[in-house]
């Protein structure tokens, strides 16, 4: 079988996505190869469907059980075996394991990088023929990247001991040079063909919220989007625990997971989210590396990491099937001092000289702003995201929160000119709240105790509501016409932009959201979402039986749902509304050998609701 085939046999898929039959070719062509795609993309593939093709064994490097688990388990559902090597595994198990492997069985075996040098695993290894090596989340081997692991330092290693050299192959998602340049230098990588695809993911829309009541935003967002899977990101454990047990009050099946919790919650209450025995988790940045569940339809953020890459990492875990997910961020001011505490108590770099502490601090607190910049922009925020990771946007994708409210040029010259000149009167000694009230008039015994109640702009800005006085002032922090110190107290100071905007003549416009006309809610329900064919209200109730057929045959192999058939699989079915085999082997996802294990009891399925 070539690659087509095996694609369309085995995975069920028609055509190759970007990136992948060049990776592919590189592999049959005898090359070591570099695939940096972004979550989702379907770098498995990569390495999966050259492992078939080619004799002898593929080792495919992963650093956690998990995914190893899932991908093992995605491979044995459609047909090729596949086996792990872990410490999950009993002395027994693992023994058995390495006799099927030298008898063949396995054209792929996933093991983890602690085992490589192993005399047990060398025994094996050094004894059969393995054809490639692939390097999966390779990002591992570098130090500068968050996720670094010692133990994969360990595969080049091995590598040099086998008597013929594989070929090595290396897959991540982390995109920085540095981390690029330590893979390839690191593993060795002989004249790759390196693969960057564009780290753009089209399916997810982003959103930004600053509402006043956030707990009741986000259970608002579950309430209108029921029966989903998703993940709620919280900044702290005490936040998780909060935010999971008033779900739990009001009725959702919620669950919660941070590093607070014993070893034995945690992974039970992983499982409950993968199984779909529960939908809702809550959880800290703890959770997230290694789960491959594909059909998490959303990933709200009750709060704001402390840098772009962590939220662009967290959000990605939304839609990995492709499928439209949505990615909220719900912001208040006081994340920023939360994390300003996070970056100033960070114990991880003890072991650095106090220089390079102060210099890692002062990079985590430039990332800190640009986060926060995500939550003031006007602009695009796909177009943000991708212009931080030094790729070129469009300024405008129809999938973001700002894209999708309109907005109106004000002249703020006025309003501009009267903050810095409060500032400036009050010999730049206050915070954004102080600033705010005064130019508003507000009649608080801080502002009294202050003395700002005499300060000459007091009130001066009393007709214009509060909160656009919150957008004026983040708006003038952006472009730099003021600024607010790194600590703390978070004090409102002039820059040198802002004696310019004083003296200069010419007005100073901002976007601003036009009030009546936010795109109402329905609309925004019904909008046809990019990636997607839109389900009406009768496919709609057969994606659920569909859904429904899913579970019980996830429960009756043990394997979670998504692994059965992707929401992706389900969506397309409801389209295509197969009568026969040949009907349902054209949709994507569903190869020979899932039809004949599945087939004939979803066709069941879509017949009864024929009759209906
Ligand atoms: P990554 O490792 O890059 O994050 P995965 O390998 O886990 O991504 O693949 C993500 C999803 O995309 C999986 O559900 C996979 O089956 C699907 N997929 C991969 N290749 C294709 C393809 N050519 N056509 C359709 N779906 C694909
Ligand atoms: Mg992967
Ligand atoms: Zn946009």
């Amino acid at each position: 079988m070539d690659q087509y085939q095996i694609l369309k046999q085995y995975f069920g898929y028609d055509t190759f996505r970007e990136g992948q039959e060049t990776l592919i070719n590189g592999i049959l062509e005898g090359r070591d190869v570099f695939g940096i795609m972004p979550t989702g993309s379907g770098k498995s593939l990569c390495f999966q469907i050259p492992a078939l093709m080619m004799e002898g064994i593929t080792l495919v490097i992963s650093p956690l059980i998990s995914l190893m688990k899932d991908q093992v388990g995605n491979l044995n559902q459609a047909g090729i075996h596949a086996a792990y090597l872990n410490s999950s595994l009993t002395t027994n198990q693992y023994f058995k394991a390495l006799d099927f492997a030298r008898q063949g069985r396995y054209p792929i075996i996933y093991v983890a990088p602690e085992r490589l040098m192993t005399d047990s695993f060398l025994d094996f290894a050094l004894n059969t023929k393995i054809s490639m090596v692939a390097v999966d989340e390779a990002h591992c081997i570098s130090q500068w990247g968050q996720d670094f692991r010692p133990s994969y330092l360990k595969i080049v290693e091995f590598i040099k001991r086998l008597p013929v050299r594989p070929i090595v192959s290396a897959f991540t998602a982390t995109a920085t040079q540095e981390v690029r340049d330590d893979v390839i230098d690191i593993l060795e990588l002989q004249n790759p063909t390196v693969i960057t695809t564009g780290f753009d993911r089209s399916n997810l829309f982003f959103g930004v919220m600053t509402p006043k009541d956030r707990y009741g935003a986000i259970r608002n967002y579950l309430e209108t989007h029921p029966r989903q899977s998703g993940i709620i990101y919280c900044l702290t454990r005490k936040n998780v625990e909060e935010v999971c047990e008033r779900l739990i009050k009001d009725g959702f099946a919620a669950t919660r997971y941070h590093a607070g919790l014993s070893d034995g919650e945690r992974r039970k209450n992983q499982e409950d989210f993968i199984y779909d025995r529960v939908p809702i988790i809550c959880a800290t940045s703890a959770f997230g590396m290694g789960i491959d569940k594909s059909d998490v339809r959303f990933v709200l953020h009750y709060g704001m990491p402390k840098n772009l890459e962590e939220y662009y990492q967290e959000a990605g875990r939304a839609g990995r099937d492709g499928e439209p997910s949505e990615c909220i961020l719900y912001y208040a001011g006081q994340d920023v001092i939360t994390n300003q505490l996070f970056i100033e108590n960070n114990k991880d770099n003890e072991e650095m000289d106090e220089i390079t502490q102060e210099l890692v601090k002062e990079r985590d607190r430039e990332r800190l702003k640009k986060m926060t910049f995500y939550c003031f922009t006007n602009e695009c925020l796909r177009d943000y995201i991708l212009k931080y990771f030094g790729e070129y946007g469009s300024n405008y994708c129809g999938n973001c929160s700002n894209c999708l409210t309109q907005f109106e040029e004000v002249d703020i010259t006025d309003a501009a000119k009267a903050m810095i000149g409060c500032v400036e009167s009050s010999r730049q000694r206050y915070g954004v709240t102080v600033i705010i009230d005064t130019l508003h008039g507000a009649n608080t015994a801080k502002i009294r105790q202050y003395g700002m109640d005499q300060n000459p702009y007091y009130g001066e800005l009393a007709k214009v509501p509060a909160y656009k006085l919150r957008q004026i002032m983040n708006y003038l922090q952006l472009q730099e016409y003021l600024a607010v110190t790194n600590d703390e107290y978070a004090v409102v100071k002039l820059t040198a932009n802002s004696r310019k905007l004083i003296e200069a003549g010419e007005p100073l416009f901002m976007k601003m959201a036009k009030e009546q006309e936010r795109v109402p809610k329905a609309d925004r329900k019904g909008r046809k979402r990019k990636g997607s064919v839109s389900l009406d209200d009768r496919d709609e109730s057969l994606f659920e039986k569909l859904r429904t057929l899913r579970m019980e045959i996830a429960r009756e192999e043990k394997v979670p749902p998504y692994i059965v058939f992707s929401d992706k699989t389900l969506t397309h079915m409801c389209v295509v509304k197969p009568k026969n085999k040949q009907e349902m082997l054209t949709v994507s996802g569903v190869g020979e050998f899932k039809y004949e294990k599945y087939g004939a009891r979803f066709l069941k399925c879509m017949m009864g609701e024929e009759k209906q």
